[in-house]
């Protein structure tokens, strides 16, 4: 007769279940996350770089939260309140900066107030009652702060409700137009910045260890990327909030954020080239693929100004550059591309293994 299944294994197999409803990476920046001290994950979040895998265990926690959000709608509703625009998005920045608020409730006071429902653990639970919303989780704040300025409305109310007892706190919020554009600022820096901001934390810090991009933010040789798109390609740029390619063989805008070509490579190079003292050019062989003219990348001229080298020196270099590349390709009758690459070898350009 087979064996009965073990405690463990049916916990194991749920949990396993769990982990196979992750939900697709968003096309967009997130109100809800707007928030998060930082900015480098949120870029992450926003270029759809694959995040540690979430366990099942905490992919449950977060499907609860979720049902638990329908189920206080209709206590509330039954309770008298009146509630319209359940799931209404907002949306900004051609559409990549996005939120849905979990309703608009009537009858609090006179003004409608934007209604937000949250779960939490006894202990996060009692921080939300002793200290209020905003320094308990300013993610949080900042998610209504942002609806209430979209909305048009002044006033949120933040529903809790404490997993461990069902007990319940419920917050007023008054809308903050300073903090509203401040995050919209914000928003708007993340979606157009071109590379990584920088790290907010110490690796060793809570934040940096309970991240989901801890391991492309601080190994990202290990970093395992399971899509790929435009929007986390290397040659991936922003003029304002137009994405453009910037890949030699095919420059032209990108419609389509999510899909990607045959030239993808993933935004993950972190190494720039610089001018020594004597005014060479050291260009790391892992540099950003922009920066490497002979695959694609932009030309010598624009890394020195991008830069700031002296004027004298761009010159000196492209025409000592250029000048051999044009002598070695009408000479030894070889292609342009063979030709710059044999003139960088005797142009001081070094590329270096870093
Ligand atoms: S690991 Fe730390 S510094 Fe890196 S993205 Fe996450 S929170 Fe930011
Ligand atoms: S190289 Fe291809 S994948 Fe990368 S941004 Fe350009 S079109 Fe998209």
């Amino acid at each position: 007769m087979a064996g009965l299944p073990q405690p463990d294994t049916i916990a194991n197999e749920i949990f396993e279940t769990a982990s196979k409803r992750r939900e697709e990476a968003r096309g967009y920046l997130g109100m809800s996350s707007i928030g998060d001290p930082c900015e480098r994950k949120l870029w992450y979040m926003f270029r759809g770089f694959t995040p540690v895998p979430p366990e099942g265990r905490a992919l449950m926690i977060f499907e609860l939260g979720k049902r638990i959000e329908d189920i206080l709608i209709e206590y509330l509703r039954e309770s008298g309140y009146r509630i319209e625009a359940t799931q209404t998005a907002f949306d900004d920045f051609n559409r990549l900066f996005r939120g849905h608020c979990d309703g608009v409730i009537h009858g609090i006071t006179q003004r409608p107030h934007i209604l937000e429902i949250k779960s939490a653990n006894r202990k996060k639970f009692d921080n939300f009652k002793s200290d209020g919303v905003q320094k308990t989780y300013p993610v949080y704040w900042a998610q209504v702060q942002c609806y209430m300025g979209y909305a048009g409305l002044e006033r949120a109310l933040v529903v809790v409700y404490c997993k461990d007892n069902s007990d319940i706190y419920s917050e007023r919020i008054h809308f903050n137009r300073h903090e509203f554009e401040e995050l919209r600022r914000k928003a708007y820096r993340i979606i157009i910045a071109d590379d990584a901001p920088g790290k907010a934390f110490a690796q060793d810090s809570l934040e940096c260890r309970y991240c989901d991009y801890r391991i492309l933010c601080w190994n990202p040789t290990e970093h395992i990327q399971t899509v790929g798109q435009c929007k986390n390609c290397v040659w991936l740029k922003w003029d304002g909030l137009s994405p453009i390619c910037s890949h030699r063989n095919h420059s032209f805008p990108v419609h389509h954020l999510d899909r990607k070509c045959d030239d993808w490579s993933l935004a993950l190079f972190v190494k720039t080239p610089f001018i020594k003292e004597d005014g060479t050019l050291v260009m790391p062989f892992d540099s950003h693929p922009r920066y490497q003219w002979w695959n694609g990348g932009q030309s010598i001229a624009d890394t020195l100004a991008e830069l700031g080298a002296d004027p004298g020196v761009i010159e000196d270099y492209v025409w000592r550059w250029e000048e051999r590349a044009g002598i070695i390709e009408a000479d030894d009758g070889l292609p342009r591309y063979e030709a710059e690459r044999r003139a960088l070898e005797i142009t001081p350009v070094y590329p270096k293994a870093a």
